[in-house]
């Protein structure tokens, strides 16, 4: 090919992504979860994705895509194409995965494109209705006399079910039995069942259990009570001092996304997340939008490098890893 024909064909190939980021979005766009569909991750997803869809002018599909612990999921955006069809909405959990994994096939800072951060969700720490202790500090007591005879349950490493569960054994120097899901979904099923004993969740799969008396509550992970939940103790006020797990949600595109698709993008998370209904939703579940400024790529990025930064001496000083 001659060089003017290779400028030419460079400048048509220039020309149809800008044209095509400029129609963007003319297709349905997929909002991977990376964990069962029914529970907390995804309830953030569905809830915003919904509203998203009104400032896109076309549907955002959720497409739930779980195991070992939201890693197979946050593999899939890596590897879809960079044209803002396929988006990622995943929590704190990508941020310890890094130390988690011994061979993360992505580099969560380069391949991903930050759009913004959604809502930071409290976190729970219950047990099916039949677990004997009544309060933490029996529950702590039961665990240290019956450690092999109880199951905890969780999405697997590197999930914020794991996350919450490994700093709490920590804390207490126990370590129990602990049964992988693909969401907490799947797991509140078997909690209710009696399957497995007990878990940490987020609010947004736990609060109407808790207020239906369905399960038995310990305590919250954030540092100040759960409007929603009045009654339940923080886990710092109730004897673990300093405990706290909050499980932030933020929205990411593959990376070399177009900056006007990511800037569309930005602006429906924005919109979705001033709508009266998704507060109401949010409070109802004991969480709240992210503050406005918090709700942009560059908070994003700055966020997940500080909490990778935190994380990860935390987690090698636990020594847990996965392959
Ligand atoms: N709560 C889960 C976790 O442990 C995720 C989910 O099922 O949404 O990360």
């Amino acid at each position: 090919m001659k060089f003017d024909s290779i400028v030419l064909a460079m400048a048509m190939f220039a020309f149809s992504s800008f044209a095509s980021a400029q129609a963007y979005p003319a297709k349905p766009v997929t909002m991977i979860v990376p964990f069962a569909a029914g529970g907390p991750t995804d309830t953030v997803a569905r809830t915003i994705g919904a509203v998203m869809s009104k400032t896109l002018g076309q549907t955002v599909i959720v497409e739930n895509v779980g195991g070992a612990g939201g890693t197979i999921g946050v593999g899939r955006v890596v590897a879809a194409p960079n044209d803002g069809y396929t988006i990622l909405l995943m929590h704190i959990g990508i941020s310890t995965a890094p130390a988690l994994y011994r061979t993360l096939k992505y580099d969560v800072n380069k391949d991903l494109e930050p759009i913004g951060l959604v809502t930071e969700v409290p976190m729970t720490l219950i047990a099916k209705l039949a677990f004997p202790p009544k309060d933490l500090k029996e529950l702590i007591t039961f665990l240290k006399a019956n450690k092999d005879k109880v199951s905890y349950a969780n999405s697997g490493v590197g999930s914020a079910s794991h996350l919450c569960g490994m700093l709490f054994m920590s804390a207490i120097q126990t370590d129990v039995l602990t049964v992988p899901y693909k969401g907490t979904a799947p797991t509140m099923t078997d909690l209710l069942g009696g399957q497995v004993d007990f878990m940490c969740d987020q609010t947004t799969n736990t609060t109407s259990q808790i207020k239906g008396s369905k399960v038995k509550a310990y305590g919250v992970t954030s540092m100040t009570r759960v409007a929603s939940l009045p009654d339940l103790p923080t886990l710092n006020e109730a004897g673990l001092q300093g405990f706290s797990v909050g499980v932030w949600h933020g929205v990411w595109t593959p990376k070399g996304t177009p900056k006007a698709v990511n800037d569309k993008l930005v602006k429906a998370l924005q919109d979705a997340l001033k709508d009266d209904g998704v507060k109401a939703r949010f409070a109802e579940l004991g969480t709240a939008p992210e503050p406005l400024n918090r709700q942009t790529p560059e908070a994003l990025r700055a966020h997940l490098a500080a909490e990778i930064a935190n994380w990860g001496p935390i987690i090698k000083k636990v020594g847990v890893y996965a392959d």
